[in-house]
């Protein structure tokens, strides 16, 4: 099960952009697949055990730090 810590940006950043809000204590999502996506800076779990294809272009503000994440460079092809 690959685990991923996603890369933060800040809020300027992804202005105008969807933005979805974890909730700190469950997973913004969750089944699917089998990729873990964490928090870059505190490393809770965004997304747990979900498909490569769910966190392409996500953006998600962690519900626990506040920071936003995006979907981190893949060093695999898919
Ligand atoms: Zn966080």
């Amino acid at each position: 099960m690959p685990q991923f810590d996603m890369m933060i940006v800040d809020a300027e950043d992804v202005a105008g952009m969807e933005v979805a809000t974890h909730v700190a204590g469950q997973p913004l999502k969750e089944g699917g697949g089998d990729e873990t996506y964490r928090c870059g800076i505190c490393k809770t779990k965004l997304m747990v055990d979900v498909a490569h294809h769910d966190a392409h272009g996500a953006i998600i503000k962690c519900g626990k730090c506040g920071r936003i994440n995006i979907d981190p460079p893949h060093d695999h092809h898919h």
